[in-house]
């Protein structure tokens, strides 16, 4: 209640004094100045009331001679807001000096009531203003009338009203009053202290957060291409004569990826430190903007996202930078391509219009730059700060994405250094609108812009990395899954495991849980961060489902931070690899779970009987196993218990059966079945009291001939040898 009350008198206070453009602090001093004034008037009150009620007519007149001056003032510094300084340097002044002739008119200090403390504590209010100069004059000026009063003493006579009762009453009020606003301001200056150490504190914060965003945000974009630089350089180097073009233009094409990224970097503190000029030529601006589009067709056709240039007339020969313009406009471009999911649509257009000016008649011709998507929009709370530096919005639909939050300080920052403005319109799940406005001149040397070679280049994929289509299978080799959207990684992981694993690729979480569910692949390694649906999802689609529960999933991801390790692997994922990594370090990785794997399958196997983990602790897969074993054991010994009744009992199809049976065991339902029988069997064998037949009755099999065959199949020799090695005596 209290806090509302004095948040409320806070903002109050605020909405009075703030003049547009207000420092914190010049904003704190005028609130004091403000509440100074306002207990000066209520003080001066109340004394003029009593000198009124006392009859003294010399301080009456000076107390009503305070509340107008005051008064006024304190109407101006409202009206005005403005020029604090010369306010308190005129209060100050005007105080002492009034105080200074009723000090006279009473006969001098000792019958003045206290008075002398008025002028002490105009130089305490000149304190409020931070000025040695105003506190100085205040001070010389108090110091001089007090002299002069002790000079001119002897040759003063008091008034007959001023009584010793009078005056001192007067005295000790005045004392009281004015000791109360030497202990305020001293209160004031610790709070003043206390808050400029918060406010250094907040802003030393400020830039922790700032530096920590930014090593965040720098370092995820450096992570892949700086991976794909070393990884293609180490194939090089192991066979300098294989696919060598291919493999060094992915490293040049990354490492322009980052060189840009430090140019942004740079360009962002030269505009800052106002150290980049505008090199402005006049030119046709239509068909520059034209070609910027045009650089950004592999990538809008990369991403199936149309881009429409729209200018609203073929020609216009303007001033404009077009370096600045070209980064500007392609930062625009590639977040509208960035931030649209396939099949949306980027129209880019460009319009003059007349703004009439405010001052003259002759209006002002302005060059509209939008750039409209139909993309995922930008929440209403991210808006005011998405200019903001390494400011990123981060939510589900965004942190596949990667980027560092300065491509739009940039822009602001060279809208701004074109005397240009910018705007922007968006909507969560609609998409979103950015406007520049750019004052057209037409001062510059005609010159047609210099065209760099190939802008954006490494934006956009090249042709011949266009995704790589699925692999016939090839028996020998496991199957591996590779979910990724870059189709520099992919080309990288291909050259890296072709030869050890068959691949199939997926460009994004949705195509890789479709393939993983038909395929069954042994192995998936998917990136984290992809469009549609990220490797999260892919994580905890599979794990979750029953085909593809058992299939292992490497995750690979910029993001080194602890957090999105644990999320990977609470959501199922069995190994964690951060970008960069080392090309052994994902084979070791793939190879261990590969054959962690066939040890499960041993484990799973149908002959072997060794108990499982407890149910409590196990996976769906354990959980799977142990449901059929214990089936099994129930019913292996009636001889129409097949794969049909398997299928029933587990709650499954045949089909999932099936599958889950080779993935889990290598071994087919029949063959699982017949496995569990025939170990059971040759447990059977040691007691010497059972003949064969019964022992094949005993396990399902109606025909003992036939019982002999698999076993002998399954153990390398027929279950006459196994009787006789365990037949005592034997
Ligand atoms: P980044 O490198 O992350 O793209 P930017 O400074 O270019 O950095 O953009 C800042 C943030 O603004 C982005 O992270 C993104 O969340 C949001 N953003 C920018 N443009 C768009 C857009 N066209 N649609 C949706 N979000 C956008």
């Amino acid at each position: 209640m209290k806090q509302t009350l004095t948040k409320q008198i806070d903002n109050w206070t605020t909405r009075l004094v703030l003049y547009p453009g207000d420092p914190v602090e010049l904003l704190a001093r005028k609130k004091v100045y403000l509440l100074g004034v306002v207990s000066v008037l209520v003080m001066v009150m109340f004394l003029t009331l009593l000198t009124w009620q006392l009859q003294l007519p010399i301080l009456t007149r000076y107390g009503l001679a305070l509340l107008v001056y005051f008064s006024i003032s304190f109407t101006l510094q409202l009206i005005l807001k403005k020029g604090l300084a010369w306010f308190i340097f005129a209060n100050c002044s005007y105080s002492i000096l009034l105080t200074f002739g009723v000090i006279l008119q009473l006969g001098g200090i000792p019958n003045s009531g206290g008075l002398i403390f008025v002028g002490l504590v105009s130089v305490i209010y000149a304190m409020i203003y931070p000025s040695s100069r105003l506190l100085i004059w205040c001070f010389s000026l108090y110091v001089i009338t007090l002299i002069l009063e002790g000079l001119l003493h002897s040759y003063l006579t008091p008034p007959v009203e001023m009584t010793p009762d009078k005056n001192l009453l007067l005295f000790v009020l005045n004392s009281l009053w004015l000791s109360g606003t030497i202990l305020l301001v001293i209160l004031y200056v610790f709070a003043k202290e206390t808050q400029i150490a918060k406010l250094k504190a907040d802003r030393l914060l400020e830039m922790d957060q700032l530096k920590s965003r930014m090593f965040t945000n720098i370092s995820h974009e450096f992570r892949t291409p700086l991976t794909l630089i070393s990884g293609m350089a180490e194939l090089i180097r192991e066979n300098p004569n294989q696919k060598l073009q291919e493999r060094s233009d992915v490293i040049l094409r990354n490492a322009n990826r980052v060189l840009r990224l430090v140019d942004q970097m740079l360009n962002l503190s030269r505009i800052e430190a106002d150290a980049m000029p505008l090199q402005p030529v006049q030119s046709n601006i239509i068909s520059f903007l034209r070609y910027v589009a045009g650089s950004f067709k592999g990538l809008s056709e990369h991403r199936k996202v149309k881009l429409h240039f729209l200018p609203d007339q073929p020609e216009l020969v303007i001033d404009f930078d077009p370096e600045k313009l070209e980064e500007l406009v392609g930062n625009l471009l590639s977040n509208a391509l960035k931030y649209t999911l396939a099949g949306g649509d980027v129209y880019f257009s460009i319009h003059t219009t007349y703004l009439p000016k405010t001052e003259s008649t002759i209006p002002e011709e302005q060059l509209l730059i939008k750039v409209r998507d139909t993309g995922i929009g930008i929440p209403p709370e991210d808006l005011s700060h998405i200019f903001e530096r390494f400011y990123r919005v981060e939510n589900a639909k965004t942190h596949y994405e990667e980027g560092s939050g300065i491509g739009l300080t940039l822009v602001r920052e060279y809208v701004k250094l074109m005397h240009g403005s910018i705007e922007v319109q968006s909507k969560p799940g609609t998409g979103s609108e950015f406007t520049i406005t750019l004052p057209i001149t037409r001062n510059a040397p005609i010159q047609e812009p210099a065209f760099s070679a190939d802008p954006m280049d490494e934006l956009a994929p090249t042709p011949e990395l266009e995704w790589p289509a699925m692999q016939e299978a090839d028996n020998h080799l496991p199957q591996l899954l590779i979910i990724e959207d870059n189709p520099d990684v992919v080309q990288y992981l291909r050259l890296v495991l072709e030869d050890k694993f068959h691949l199939r690729i997926a460009h994004n979480g949705e195509e890789g849980i479709r393939d993983a569910l038909e395929h069954i692949p042994d192995l998936i390694l998917s990136d984290v961060m992809m469009p549609v649906k990220d490797g999260y999802e892919v994580c905890r689609t599979l794990k979750k489902d029953f085909r593809t529960s058992h299939i292992p999933i490497v995750l690979l991801t910029a993001r080194a931070d602890t957090t999105s390790r644990i999320t990977g692997l609470e959501l199922g994922a069995d190994a964690y690899l951060t970008k960069p990594f080392h090309k052994k370090e994902l084979i070791v990785c793939l190879r261990n779970l590969f054959v962690q794997r066939e040890k499960l399958r041993i484990k799973y196997g149908a002959s072997n009987h060794e108990p499982l983990e407890p149910t409590h602790t196990a996976g769906p897969d354990e959980q799977f196993i142990q449901n059929a074993r214990s089936i099994l054991e129930k019913n292996y010994a009636d001889e129409h218990f097949g794969i049909d009744e398997l299928y029933q009992a587990l709650g499954i199809s045949r089909v999932q059966l099936h599958r889950k049976l080779i993935a889990l065991t290598g071994q087919s339902s029949s063959h699982y079945i017949r496995s569990f029988r025939l170990e059971k069997a040759r447990q059977m064998l040691t007691d010497p009291n059972k003949t064969i037949s019964e022992i094949a009755y005993q396990t399902g099999f109606s025909d003992a001939n036939y019982f002999s065959r698999v076993f002998a199949l399954e153990f390398g020799q027929p279950p006459s040898n196994l009787r006789n090695v365990n037949a005592p005596g034997a």
